[in-house]
C-alpha cells in the first residue's frame, strides 16, 4: 500500500521511450506464454483458466500502458490544454477485457493466438469479475462517458471511488432476493495501476479557528482533524483504434502513519491498529440504494472524500505547473458532477482556494462558479439529497461555516431580485428549516454552478417547470438538456458481433464511431436476404439468451417465442408491476381458452431491489411466484413462460440485449428522467413498448410512431388524473383487469403464502398509488396485443427491428459528449496519437474526431 520515498531527480527520456509492441497474433502469444510461464509461475499441470486469463490482461495491459504513457505525454506538452474532470460516486464498468481488445483493434489477432494455443476468448472472458462499482443506469453513464471521451480524443479524467465491496450480488431463494458481498478484487486486478506517489490527505472532524491575516482580512483555520489518506489506483480508457487511453482515477482510504504512532506511545497499540480499519471503512462499500438517499454519515464522508480528494489532485497538478496563480485556473478547468453526489465540491473547492491557496472569498467564488457544472437525474423527490446540518458540524465543520456563508450571499442576491418575498427566500435557501436544519445538495450544485443540466428533452422541461422553477427564474441561461446515450462500442459492436458482422459488411464500419451512419441500413428494411440474415442473427442471440436462461433461473425459453424483456433496477416507479399483471392476464386468457392466434410469449424480468425497499423485494417474489405457476401448468404448455434473471448486471446486459425482441420502458410517464436501456435495447434491434417517458419520447421521435408500441397517461396527464384517481371502479367496468385482480386477491399465486400479497394489493387498488399502475393497464393490455400481431408477421417485425437499429444514431454517447463539449466543457480534441491503429473507415458529418 505505502511506499517509501526516496525522491532523486527525474529518469532520463530514453528511459521511457521504448520500440512499438506488435499487435499481430505472433507477438500477443509470445508474450502471453512468457506471461503464462514466466510471470505468473504457472505450467502444463495448470488447470484454472484464471491465469491463462491474467497472462492475456498482462499481455493486453502492455499494450494499453504505452499507449496511455503517450496520452499523458500529449497533455503535458500542451500545458494550456482545457481539461475536463467527471466527479461521480459511481462508474458501472462491467468487464474490461474484450472492451480493451476492441477498442486496441486486436480481437482478431488475440482470437488466432488463443486458438492455435487451443484457448477460447470466451472462457478467458467469464473469468472477469464485473467491476460493478455503480447501482444502475447513473453509475453505467459515467462508464459510456469515458469510452466516448477516450474515443473523441476530449482531456477528461474520470474521478471516483474504489469500492472494496461493489454492487451486492443478488441470489434468489424461494422466491425472495439474498444479497451476498460483492468482493471483486478478491483475485486482484491488473487492469488497475496504484498511484501512491499522488496520494492526498482529507480531512474529519475537528473544529474551526478565525485569526487576523497579515492583510488585516480575517482567515479560518480547520484545526484537530482525524485525517484520512486518499491512495489514487489509475484504470485505463482506450479510445476506439486512435492510440489514446485516458484515465479514471478511482480512491482508495488509507490510515495515516501518525494516527497510529500517537495511539502506540500511549501504550493501545491495537486501538491504533483499529482506528486504521475506521479511516479505511470509508471506500469498504458501495450504497445499494438506487433513486433514494440513505442519510447515513459514512455515505457523506464518501462524497467529502471523493470531493476533496479530487480537487486537491486538480490544484495540485495546477500549483506544479502554474505555481500560486489562479488567473487562468477557470478558463482551463471544468468539473461536471455527476448528480449531487459530489455536489460538496462547490464547498470544498472555496475552502482550499481561499484556506490552502490564500485566495479571498470574491476570487475563490468567481473561479468556482465558473467551474462547475451538475447534472440532474431524478425528479423522485425521495431521491433529492439533503444532509442533516447537525451531521455537517460534526464532520466537516469548516464546510458548513462555507456553506452558510455562500446561502447568505446567495439569499441576499434573490432578496434584491425580489425585494420582499420572503416565501421566495424560504424556499431557496440552501438550509431547510425544520424539525432539523438540512442542507439542499441540489440547491448548492445550482449555485455554484455555471450549468444545470437534465438528461432528456422532457426531463430538462420538468425541471425547469417543477422541481427548479424558482432558480430558473433567476437564472434561465443556466439551464439545458443533454440527452443521455450508450456507447455503440460496447453495447453494439462488442455485445453483439453477428449484427457489428453484417451491418459492417452492409454499410462499412464507420458506424462504430459515427452511429449517424446505421441510418445507410433503412432503405434495406424490407430487402428479403437482408431480412434473412438480420433474423437468423437474432435468433443465435434469442439462443444464447436462452441458455443463460436455462443455466439461472432453470426456465426453458422457446427461441421461436415472442422475447419480451424488463431489465433494470427494481423501483415502484419502473413499473415491473404493471409487467406482471400483463402476464397474469395472459395467463387468465390461456386458462379460458382466449388462445385463437396466439402468439408464444417469453417474459424475462431481471433487477436488484435496494436491501431496505421492501416493495421491490415484494414485487420479486410476485415475479417468481407467478412464473412458478404459469411454468409448471401443462395446459399453458409453450405459449407463456416466465422467468426472474437472477443478478442482473453489464455482462448479463451484453447478452440480454441482443437476444430480445420487445424492450418494456414503462415507467409511470415524468419519472423516469432519461433511461438507457431502452437505447441499448433499440440499437440492437428491440422494438420498445413504452410511455411518454424520459427518452422513450425521443426513440418514438427518431424510429417512428409505427415501430414503436406506445400507451399510458402522458406526464401532464399523470398530475391531472392524481386528483380523481379511483383504480376500485377501473377494475370493476374493466372484466380483463377484473379477472387478473381476483387471481392476485384469490391468493392463487401464493396459496401456501396467505396474504403476503397484500401491500402489493392495497397499493394498487388505492387511490393514493403514485404510480397510476391500474389507470395503464387497459392501454397496456391493448398496446401489447398490438405487438403480439405484429410479431406474428415476420416481414414486418424485422422490418420494425431493423428500423430501431437503423434510427438508434442520436442514442451514442459520442454524440452526448459533443454536446456536453460545444456547450459546457469547449475542450480541444488531442491531437493524433503515434500509435493510432487504424482511421475510421469512412468520414462523415456528424463529428467524431473533428475539431
Ligand atoms: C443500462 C443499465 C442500467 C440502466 O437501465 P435502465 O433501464 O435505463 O434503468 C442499469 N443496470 C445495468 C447493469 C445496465 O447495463
Amino acid at each position: 500500500m505505502s511506499i517509501k520515498v526516496i525522491e532523486r531527480s527525474t529518469p532520463a527520456a530514453w528511459l521511457t521511450e521504448l520500440p512499438p509492441m506488435g499487435m499481430d497474433a505472433k507477438s500477443i502469444s509470445a508474450d502471453f506464454r512468457r506471461y503464462f510461464s514466466h510471470t505468473l509461475g504457472r505450467d502444463r499441470h495448470t488447470k484454472y483458466a484464471h491465469y491463462m486469463y491474467e497472462a492475456l490482461v498482462l499481455t493486453l495491459r502492455d499494450r494499453l500502458w504505452e499507449r496511455w504513457k503517450d496520452t499523458r505525454y500529449a497533455y503535458e506538452e500542451d500545458r494550456g490544454v482545457r481539461r475536463a474532470y467527471y466527479l461521480s460516486m459511481e462508474f458501472l464498468m462491467g468487464r474490461a477485457l474484450s472492451n480493451a481488445m476492441l477498442n486496441l483493434g486486436v480481437t482478431e489477432p488475440v482470437s488466432k493466438a488463443l486458438y492455435d494455443m487451443g484457448l477460447t476468448l470466451e472462457e478467458l472472458t467469464e473469468c472477469e469479475n464485473d467491476a460493478g462499482l455503480g447501482n444502475g443506469g447513473l453509475g453505467r453513464l459515467a462508464a459510456c462517458f469515458m469510452d466516448s471521451c477516450a474515443t473523441l480524443r476530449l482531456p477528461v479524467v474520470g474521478y471516483g471511488i474504489r469500492y472494496a465491496y461493489g454492487m451486492f450480488r443478488q441470489r434468489i431463494e424461494n422466491g425472495h432476493q439474498i444479497e451476498e458481498p460483492d468482493h471483486w478484487l478478491r483475485s486482484g486486478n491488473l487492469w488497475e495501476l496504484e498511484r501512491t506517489e499522488y496520494t492526498q490527505r482529507i480531512k474529519f472532524g475537528g473544529r474551526t479557528e478565525g485569526f487576523l491575516k497579515a492583510d488585516g482580512e480575517m482567515g479560518w483555520r480547520w484545526l484537530d482533524t482525524h485525517d484520512v489518506l486518499a491512495v489514487p489506483y489509475d484504470l485505463p480508457i482506450p479510445g476506439y483504434h486512435n492510440g489514446t487511453v485516458n484515465t479514471l482515477r478511482l480512491w482508495s482510504a488509507a490510515a495515516t502513519d501518525e494516527f497510529d504512532f500517537e495511539d502506540f506511545n500511549s501504550g493501545s497499540y491495537t486501538e491504533a491498529v483499529g482506528a486504521k480499519n475506521m479511516a479505511e471503512n470509508i471506500t469498504m462499500v458501495l450504497y445499494p440504494n438506487d433513486a433514494t438517499e440513505s442519510g447515513k454519515e459514512l455515505r457523506l464522508r464518501q462524497q467529502y472524500f471523493l470531493a476533496s480528494a479530487s480537487l486537491q489532485d486538480v490544484l495540485r497538478q495546477w500549483v506544479r505547473i502554474h505555481g500560486e496563480d489562479f488567473s487562468e485556473f477557470a478558463a482551463k478547468n471544468c468539473f461536471q458532477l455527476n448528480d449531487t453526489h459530489p455536489s460538496i465540491s462547490v464547498a470544498e473547492m472555496m475552502r482550499l482556494l481561499m484556506d490552502e491557496h490564500g485566495l479571498t472569498w470574491d476570487q475563490s467564488w468567481a473561479i468556482t462558479s465558473k467551474v462547475m457544472a451538475y447534472t440532474n437525474h431524478t425528479l423522485l423527490p425521495e431521491a433529492l439529497e439533503r444532509w442533516p446540518v447537525r451531521l455537517f458540524r460534526q464532520l466537516l465543520p469548516r464546510i458548513l461555516d462555507v456553506i452558510y456563508e455562500i446561502n447568505a450571499r446567495f439569499l441576499a442576491e434573490v432578496a434584491r431580485r425580489w425585494p420582499g418575498d420572503i416565501e421566495r427566500q424560504r424556499r431557496m435557501s440552501l438550509i431547510e428549516e425544520g424539525y432539523e436544519q438540512q442542507v439542499r445538495m441540489a440547491y448548492l450544485a445550482i449555485v455554484g454552478s455555471t450549468s444545470v443540466n437534465g438528461v432528456a428533452a422532457l426531463h430538462s422541461e420538468l425541471l425547469k417547470q417543477g422541481l427548479f422553477l424558482d432558480f430558473y427564474e433567476l437564472w434561465p441561461e443556466k439551464f439545458n438538456n443533454k440527452t443521455n446515450g450508450v456507447t455503440q462500442r460496447r453495447w453494439l459492436a462488442g455485445c453483439n458481433p453477428g449484427l457489428n458482422a453484417l451491418i459492417t459488411e452492409t454499410i462499412g464500419s464507420g458506424w462504430v464511431t459515427h452511429l449517424d451512419e446505421l441510418k445507410k441500413l433503412a432503405p434495406l428494411a424490407d430487402d428479403a436476404k437482408f431480412q434473412a440474415k438480420w433474423r437468423q442473427i437474432k435468433l443465435d442471440n434469442k439462443v444464447r439468451l436462452a441458455s443463460l436462461v436455462e443455466a439461472d433461473c432453470g426456465v426453458t425459453f422457446n427461441t421461436a417465442a415472442l422475447f419480451d424483456v424488463q431489465v433494470k433496477r427494481m423501483h415502484e416507479y419502473k413499473r415491473q408491476l404493471l409487467n406482471i399483471l400483463h402476464v397474469i392476464h395472459l395467463y387468465d386468457r390461456i386458462k379460458r381458452g382466449d388462445t385463437a392466434n396466439w402468439t408464444p410469449r417469453c417474459v424475462l424480468i431481471g433487477g436488484k431491489a435496494a436491501p431496505g425497499y421492501y416493495m421491490a423485494k415484494l414485487i420479486i417474489k410476485l415475479t417468481c411466484n407467478v412464473a412458478k405457476v404459469i411454468n409448471n401448468d401443462p395446459a399453458v404448455g409453450d405459449k407463456l413462460k416466465m422467468a426472474f434473471l437472477p443478478n442482473y448486471r453489464v455482462s448479463a446486459m451484453e447478452l440480454i440485449c441482443p437476444g430480445t425482441d420487445l424492450s418494456e420502458q414503462i415507467s409511470t410517464a415524468g419519472k423516469e428522467a432519461s433511461g438507457t436501456g431502452n437505447m441499448k435495447f433499440m440499437m440492437n434491434g428491440a422494438v420498445t413498448i413504452g410511455t411518454l417517458d424520459g427518452a422513450n419520447i425521443e426513440i418514438r421521435e427518431e424510429c417512428g410512431d409505427e415501430n414503436f408500441f406506445l400507451f399510458g397517461l402522458t406526464a401532464q396527464e399523470v398530475e391531472e388524473r392524481r386528483q380523481s384517481y379511483n383504480p376500485v371502479e377501473i377494475i370493476h367496468s374493466d372484466p380483463d383487469i377484473a379477472r387478473v385482480m381476483q387471481l392476485l386477491e384469490s391468493a392463487h399465486f401464493n396459496q401456501f403464502e396467505q396474504g403476503i400479497f397484500d401491500p402489493i394489493l392495497h397499493s394498487l387498488t388505492s387511490p393514493h398509488d403514485p404510480w397510476l399502475t391500474i389507470a395503464d393497464f387497459r392501454g397496456f393490455i391493448d398496446a401489447q396485443q398490438q405487438a403480439a400481431l405484429a410479431y406474428q408477421d415476420q416481414k414486418r417485425w424485422t422490418r420494425m427491428s431493423i428500423l430501431n437499429t437503423a434510427t438508434s444514431g442520436k442514442f451514442s454517447t459520442d454524440r452526448t459528449m459533443l454536446e456536453y463539449n460545444a456547450e459546457i466543457w469547449k475542450l480541444n480534441p488531442l491531437p493524433e496519437m503515434p500509435l493510432a491503429e487504424a482511421k475510421p473507415a469512412a468520414k462523415s458529418t456528424s463529428g467524431v474526431g473533428s475539431k
